[in-house]
């Protein structure tokens, strides 16, 4: 089994921050966590055949323009999660993590962390949200801290998606449902006994 991060509409300029802040310190901490259970890779694009339409030379892969609600400035997830298995055409042992840098929201939610298919190869987990600029808060210290936790934990959540786990009822632990950033905050970036053991099941 092995997990693909896959940055998703990034502009050249920021992906040195995208690597330092947030794949460097996430393949570390999702190799800990799957450990035995999956091999951690990162690539700069999406490997598709037909992937030269989608590229271009300042911006790392960049979803359809369809996919984009122009009435709410929002991407919608669940297309964008169709989108991305057509378009990376993952194999059966792979999983596939969009890192987006923009914000989505899904059908019956204003907004989402991140979306991921069932028991299916991809996820996606978007970023506005889990920075507190975005709620005009006050820096601190702490903000990288936080971000980078925030972001471990909504891709953990989501990869845990893909491996079949559904919601737990227990508010530490990572598959438990985000509906706010407290929850997220509040949560650990691990899974509980009990999904840990349906995790050891599956793989
Ligand atoms: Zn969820
Ligand atoms: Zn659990």
């Amino acid at each position: 089994m092995q997990i693909v991060i896959i940055p998703i509409g990034w502009h050249s300029s920021e992906f040195e921050d995208y690597t330092a802040t947030i794949v460097s310190p996430l393949i570390q901490r999702l190799s800990k966590i799957f450990g035995d259970k999956a091999r951690i890779n990162s690539s700069s694009s999406l490997q598709s055949s037909s992937s030269s339409s989608l590229q271009s030379s300042s911006i790392t892969t960049m979803p359809p323009t369809y996919l984009f609600d122009k009435a709410r400035k929002q991407w919608i997830s669940e297309s964008l999660l169709d989108w991305l298995l057509e378009s990376s055409e993952p194999d059966i042992t792979t999983k596939v993590l969009a890192i987006c840098d923009f914000d989505a929201y899904s059908d019956e939610l204003n907004f989402v962390f991140g979306e991921a298919h069932l028991g299916g190869r991809v996820a996606a987990i978007y970023l506005p949200r889990l920075r507190e600029e975005f709620y005009v808060r006050k820096s601190d210290n702490n903000n990288n801290n936080l971000f980078e936790q925030r972001v471990i934990k909504e891709a953990v959540h989501e990869l845990g998606h893909t491996f079949g786990l559904r919601h737990c009822q227990i508010n530490k632990c990572v598959m438990h449902f985000s509906n706010s950033l407290q929850d997220t905050d509040y949560k650990d970036d691990k899974f509980c006994e009990r999904c840990n053991k349906i995790l050891a099941s599956i793989l």
